[in-house]
């Protein structure tokens, strides 16, 4: 089939490279000139592990193409991706949809025969039906049905979660469109990947959903992590022994600084907007984004109570920047409200992050320094935070750590470190739901 990828993002460059992979003709569009130049010469704009490999391997086999222009992709697709980014809108929280619209319009006015629109973008419910209206002022004459296909991708994981996904969703009413989506995912279900067909509403939905309620479970871990502190009870032992129960699920139980990235922290004040003018607010979900916006607040101070000396002149190293490990994306991570809180206070920072740093000097302010790794970062510091927890800091040399600090005190944000082997070393040691250990 021929495939053709609107906005060769995190999202877009994954799917497109892995649809090419299943032996699908595919063309990555982006207007980011500078972004499709390198992918033509080879080099891949974003950090995602095992992207580059695969995007030399279908280029080679003349599967993969990329573009800046539209036209001569989509006037042969059987399928046209929307993948371009749906950010919030400043001000209100909407998912701001401007980026999807353009999209919209320009493949309306190029499209030849029947195709198949989709929208991998998350998008809120409706907007499947507002495009058809947008295509039909745009091109009346157009052949073209709208389909919902939200992506569930985790960015570190992405190609994994693409080719063996738990569950791939596609809401279509148009026999013609199910047919087509069945065919482009067919390598997938005989992987048994599990495809579900709904009505187009209900599958924008199920992706508000089921960040929303992820979102929501790291929350109530964060808050079961405060009370573990308060009691003196271990949030670890808490989540594997709720866990453990079936009904519950042990992943996303991991206590830590609150929830960032590019896709929660919009999400759910997008899906909360909508609720609340359909007149069925998600108070549940009101909350928990209340919670983890004080909780990231709240983190910067942690750091702050834990040093020995006063803020202003103190110099702390930032160990992980990007909001979760094996990405290069800033987008609305926790180091970023941690380490402006620093700064707030005088406090200097130096911060190492093993892939994240171009991304990072894009939006954390100039003053902050950069190490050329955790040791470096280290030298002299009055403490030092992790915040990422990038493999490369889980097995630190500890006694070379407390060397090169000034203070041994470690604020362990993301629990990687048994507290016994700091404390057992000297090092003041505050973790996360773990008890009073300093
Ligand atoms: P991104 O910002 O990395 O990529 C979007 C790309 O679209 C950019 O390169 C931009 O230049 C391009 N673009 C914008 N308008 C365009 C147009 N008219 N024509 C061609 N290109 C255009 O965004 P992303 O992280 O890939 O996210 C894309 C969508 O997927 C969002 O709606 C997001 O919520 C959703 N999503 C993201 C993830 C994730 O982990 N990043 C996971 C699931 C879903």
């Amino acid at each position: 089939m021929r495939v053709a990828m609107i906005g060769t993002g995190y999202v877009g460059l994954v799917s497109g490279t892995c649809f090419s992979d299943f032996g699908h003709e595919v063309t990555c569009i982006d207007k980011d000139a500078s972004k499709i130049e390198r992918l033509k010469q080879g080099e891949i704009p974003i950090f995602e592990p095992g992207l580059e490999d695969l995007v030399r391997r279908n280029v080679a086999a003349g599967r993969l193409q990329f573009d800046t222009d539209l036209t001569q992709a989509v006037r042969s697709a059987d399928v046209v991706f929307i993948a371009v980014g749906t950010p919030s809108r400043r001000g209100d929280g909407h998912a701001d949809l401007s980026y999807v619209h353009a999209a919209a319009r320009e493949i309306a006015r190029t499209a030849e025969g029947f195709t198949v629109v989709v929208t991998k973008s998350t998008v809120p419910v409706g907007t499947g039906s507002d495009l058809e209206h947008i295509i039909a002022e745009a091109a009346p004459e157009a052949d073209i049905a709208v389909v919902s296909n939200p992506e569930f991708l985790r960015e570190g994981a992405a190609i994994e979660d693409f080719k063996r996904p738990d569950r791939v969703v596609i809401g279509t009413d148009d026999p013609r469109a199910r047919e087509v989506m069945a065919a482009l995912y067919r390598p997938l279900s005989l992987n048994a990947a599990p495809i579900l067909f709904t009505e187009r509403n209900t599958a924008e939905l199920i992706k508000y959903a089921a960040n929303a309620f992820l979102a929501m479970k790291i929350t109530f871990i964060n808050e079961m992590a405060d009370l573990c502190e308060k009691v003196g009870g271990n949030v670890q032992e808490v989540a594997r022994g709720i866990g453990l129960d079936g009904r519950i699920g042990s992943k996303f139980l991991h206590a830590g600084p609150g929830y960032g990235g590019s896709c929660f922290p919009k999400d759910t004040l997008a899906l909360m907007r909508t609720a609340q003018e359909a007149g069925a607010p998600t108070r549940l979900i009101e909350t928990v984004t209340t919670v983890n916006e004080s909780r990231k607040a709240a983190m910067g101070r942690r750091v702050l109570e834990a040093l020995d000396v006063p803020p202003r002149g103190a110099t702390v190293a930032v160990l992980g920047l990007t909001f979760k490990p094996n990405t290069d994306d800033m987008r609305d991570s926790p180091a970023i409200n941690i380490v402006q809180s620093l700064l707030d206070r005088g406090v200097k920072v130096r911060a190492f992050d093993p892939v994240g740093m171009a991304e990072a000097r894009k939006v954390l302010p100039d003053s902050v320094e950069y190490a050329s790794g955790p040791y470096e970062c280290a030298e002299g510091a009055d403490g030092l935070v992790i915040v990422t927890e990038w493999d490369a800091f889980r097995a630190l040399d500890l006694d070379r750590l407390k060397q090169v600090l000034r203070s041994p005190i470690v604020v362990d944000l993301r629990n990687i470190y048994p507290p016994g082997d700091l404390i057992s070393r000297g090092f003041k040691y505050v973790g996360i739901g773990r008890g009073h250990l300093t």
